[in-house]
């Protein structure tokens, strides 16, 4: 927000050069791998102090103190959008004030300043334009955004840093899952948890993921797709999947874990309960139990990299459990009216549509 005219103009400029350069991308077999772009947005802020004077610049390799808060003891955030290519060529995202708002609550968890959904926004924005020619072409994908929170700041003892650095690289990206549109096969993890009582499960605490890698890489070594941890204080209720919300429905009633603590508040959860309330269903958040989700007639994943992906089996103690495919499916009604938002073939009653402005940043 801040050097609006300064780096509005050298944007411009870059965007001359570049609008004619074509990407070397194979968009077809695109999947959600790391493909580096040209820029990336930086922003620092002193312990006590405010963001500001935000600005773009060659992506690249960051430098560190060894002594980084960051690095010793995880005071990090990341967060995760996609930014889109319609086919009239407008640019969009998809609710970007979710992200900045949930960034804020997790920074004040994590004893960090964080910027103001304003400067967010701006600054995904700056980032998409400057790295425009990698979004892939409409129906292609999208470009993946991730916004990072770290205390770049050094301290020898545990403290919060003296310094913070608010990064956004992006990457264009495709399916997050090998398995494409087909449905997903989970593994109930029953050994390893994800997230604890009055932990930091319901933030994108940086934290969160490593503990996960083991389980996770087990579950895919075996060749399922992904995991469903459970609740560490029982072990009897469904928690989520390594990066995406799980639905369970039955004889056409929808429910989902609660949001209280343990559980990340996925912006296409809340997005896909609303849509299925208009749709007129019933959707309970409440403590689901790993029986029910045996016994349902239809599971489902969500979240931004994965958007909204079936779940054709569960494995759990040994029993695999599967679930009927078919055209009338409850997902499939409520995908196709959150993509039909996004690709702007459904009116956006509810505002969730950002369009960024292409002639002037
Ligand atoms: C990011 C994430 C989600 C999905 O959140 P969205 O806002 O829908 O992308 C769900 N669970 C976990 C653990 C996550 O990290």
């Amino acid at each position: 927000m801040a050097p609006a005219i300064s780096s509005s103009t050298t944007l411009h400029s870059r965007e001359e050069a570049k609008e004619m350069e074509q990407v070397e991308i194979d968009w077809e077999n695109l999947g959600f791998g790391l493909t580096p772009t040209d820029y990336m947005y930086i922003m620092k802020c002193n312990k006590g102090d405010e963001f500001s004077e935000g600005h773009i610049v060659p992506y690249g390799n960051i430098e560190l103190s060894p002594a980084s808060v960051v690095l010793n003891y995880g005071q990090g955030l990341f967060e995760g959008l996609k930014a889109y290519r319609r086919e009239d060529g407008k640019l969009i995202l998809f609710r970007p004030d979710q992200n900045a708002s949930r960034l804020q609550i997790g920074a004040e968890r994590m004893c960090m300043p964080s910027p103001s959904v304003n400067q967010f926004i701006d600054a995904v924005k700056e980032t998409v334009l400057a790295n425009k020619r990698w979004i892939p072409p409409s129906g292609k994908g999208s470009l993946y955004i991730r916004p990072l929170l770290i205390g770049t700041g050094s301290s020898l003892g545990i403290s919060p840093a003296p310094e913070y650095t608010f990064i956004i690289y992006a990457s264009p990206v495709n399916k997050y899952f090998k398995e494409g549109s087909a449905p997903l096969s989970l593994y109930v993890e029953d050994e390893f948890d994800r997230a604890s009582r009055g932990g930091v499960g319901c933030v994108k605490s940086i934290t969160n993921y490593g503990q996960a890698l083991r389980p996770l890489t087990r579950a895919k070594s075996r060749g399922f797709s992904d995991v469903l941890f459970l609740d560490s204080v029982t072990g009897k209720y469904i928690e989520e999947a390594s990066a995406a919300n799980v639905f369970v429905v039955k004889d056409k009633k929808i429910c989902t874990a609660p949001t209280k603590g343990t559980i990340l508040p996925g912006v296409t959860r809340s997005s896909i309960i609303e849509i299925a309330r208009d749709h007129g269903y019933e959707v309970e958040e409440r403590m689901v139990e790993i029986q029910e989700l045996l016994s349902a007639d239809e599971a489902f994943c969500t979240g931004t990299a994965v958007v909204v992906a079936p779940i054709g089996s569960v494995t759990y103690q040994g029993k695999r459990v599967e679930y009927e495919a078919g055209d009338n499916l409850v997902y499939k009604k409520l995908l196709s009216t959150y993509t039909g938002i996004q690709k702007g073939e459904i009116e956006d009653k509810k505002g969730w549509i950002v369009e960024i402005n292409q002639s002037s940043s």
